[in-house]
């Protein structure tokens, strides 16, 4: 039997990159799931390929960080899968800058898509988990939560993640519902992109520079990280909650 089979899954931020990835590994595990995104144009995309693969998915046009619009498509994603046994928390930016420099506004918008998004998705998907009695709570932190430079604000989001599940993972264990959070390494995505753009360096550059200093010689695909996700999500990790799984091809990268 498939490892989600039956499940249905609410993955925000899964029009592209890691999300999409993780989108794309529960369906091909037999989980119904809906995604939430920005972009309207990348979810059009996303449903044509899931169609053509013959998965059921659900598209959601979402801010996450508007409480009234992931309340509304939490409920409806309710309505057309039938339940929501599993949440991932994955949507996120980056506003990357020295801390000198950094404006509130750099701040504030880091802050509020990674943390009040996912107090908002966790806090409305909850009720419905508590309910019955099961539930998944993934949540995307990263490495640079143990700090990086130039992501004074990112670094604290990720480390926020990391309090938000040990504290949900105490106060829904006995519901069923386990949280954790997966904190990726350097993956090759349109936000490492974005990265690479901003150090004036081509995306190749900054891959083979990373690739020197992660011991598994080589940097993440968003494949990993999916791969990381399922094994959080599936039945059989019922004891395991309140972890942070680093997922970066060897320690402290
Ligand atoms: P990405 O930029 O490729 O994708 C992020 C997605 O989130 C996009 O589809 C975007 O539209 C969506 N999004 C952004 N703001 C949103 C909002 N307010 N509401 C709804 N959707 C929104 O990024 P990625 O590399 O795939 O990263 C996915 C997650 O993994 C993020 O939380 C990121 O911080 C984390 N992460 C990434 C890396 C990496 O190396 N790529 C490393 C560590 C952690």
């Amino acid at each position: 039997m498939k490892r989600l089979h039956g499940r249905s899954a609410y993955v925000t931020g899964g029009s592209r990159g890691i999300g999409k990835a993780i989108a794309r590994a529960m369906a091909s595990e037999g989980a119904k799931v809906c995604v939430a995104d920005l972009q309207q144009q990348s979810l059009l995309e996303l449903e044509q390929e899931f169609k053509q693969q013959g998965w059921d998915l659900f598209t959601f046009q979402v801010d996450v960080t508007d409480r009234q619009q992931v309340e509304q498509s939490i409920s409806t994603a309710v309505e057309v899968m039938g339940s929501l046994d599993i949440l991932v928390n994955n949507a996120g930016i980056i506003r990357d800058n020295l801390f000198y420099k950094m404006e509130d506004n750099d701040w504030d918008k880091v802050m509020d898509v990674h943390l009040k998004g996912a107090f908002y998705c966790s806090r409305a998907a909850q009720a419905y988990m508590v309910k019955q009695r099961f539930g998944r709570i993934i949540n995307l932190s990263s490495v640079s939560a143990l700090g990086n430079r130039g992501q004074a604000n990112y670094s604290a989001a990720k480390a926020g993640l990391q309090g938000l599940t040990k504290t949900l993972a105490i106060e829904l264990g006995s519901y069923g519902i386990t949280v954790n959070a997966i904190g990726p390494g350097f993956i090759e995505t349109d936000m490492t992109r974005a990265t690479a753009e901003r150090l004036g360096m081509s995306f190749e550059e900054l891959i083979a520079f990373k690739t020197k200093e992660i011991p598994a010689g080589r940097t993440g695909k968003p494949e990993d990280i999916a791969n990381a996700v399922l094994f959080f999500a599936e039945d059989a990790s019922s004891f395991i909650n309140g972890q942070v799984l680093y997922v970066s091809g060897g320690p402290a990268v």
